[in-house]
């Protein structure tokens, strides 16, 4: 059932991709396998995924021992500064960077594993109450600041789409992602680059690659719904 899934989201990215002339390899499917036990991600393993999203940190502690070192780990979940130093070596990227004070947390661990952390800055390009993340404004005086970081290196944006019955209402709010991105890549910061655009989930990933992203984060379209208890 995993594989039927992964097959069927693969072809439907490439589909998108391809209905705007993009290349399909351009964009980078990160398995979000949060609530979902080894097994379920060994079969997705074993289907040629190595990309895996989590948003919790004791999770991909858990998982991280358990799945094979070839995975890579992406943190897209909201991340407490008190938890970042357990995951700092262990994750390929960090999704989820909204504030100055994360940033300064994140390039002190990583300073201390002497490595170098990919991150995005998320977007809350909606304004929605409920979410987290940055307003559209304050993501070049944070990128600004980031950008003497030598631990942090930021490489693009993320957001987390409104929920919406028609994908279609999500193309404006993947628009603007795209357009901020571009807006910062032209002031040619330090250490900024904007090469990545983390936006799309089960309900609308075919619009988000049509609108150019290059990271799209499917949980319930590959291993089915969640349930949380
Ligand atoms: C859970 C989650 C996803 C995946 O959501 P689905 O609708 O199950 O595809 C994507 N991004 C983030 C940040 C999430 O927390």
């Amino acid at each position: 059932m995993i594989a039927d899934n992964l097959r069927e989201v693969r072809e439907k990215i490439a589909k998108a991709a391809a209905s705007v002339g993009r290349d399909p390899s351009d964009v980078t499917l990160i398995a979000v396998s949060k609530t979902k036990p080894v097994s379920m991600l060994m079969e997705a393993y074993d289907f040629g995924e190595r990309v895996f999203g989590e948003n919790k940190v004791q999770e991909i502690m858990d998982k991280y021992g358990e799945m094979p070192a070839d995975v890579n780990w992406h943190m897209i979940g909201h991340l407490q500064r008190n938890k970042v130093k357990y995951i700092v070596d262990k994750v390929k990227m960090i999704h989820s960077v909204d504030s100055l004070r994360l940033a300064e947390t994140i390039e002190q661990e990583a300073a201390k594993h002497n490595v170098v952390v990919p991150v995005l800055l998320e977007v809350n390009v909606a304004e929605e109450e409920t979410k987290f993340g940055l307003k559209p404004e304050e993501v070049l005086p944070l990128a600004e600041q980031i950008s003497g970081f030598p631990h942090v290196s930021v490489r693009g944006l993320m957001t987390i789409a409104p929920y919406v019955d028609d994908p279609e209402e999500n193309r404006p709010v993947f628009r603007q992602l795209k357009k901020l991105s571009v807006d910062i890549d032209s002031k040619k910061l330090d250490n900024i680059y904007m090469n990545v655009l983390s936006m799309g989930m089960t309900g609308d990933y075919e619009v988000a690659v049509q609108e150019g992203a290059t990271m799209v984060r499917v949980g319930t379209g590959i291993f089915g719904e969640r349930s949380y208890r």
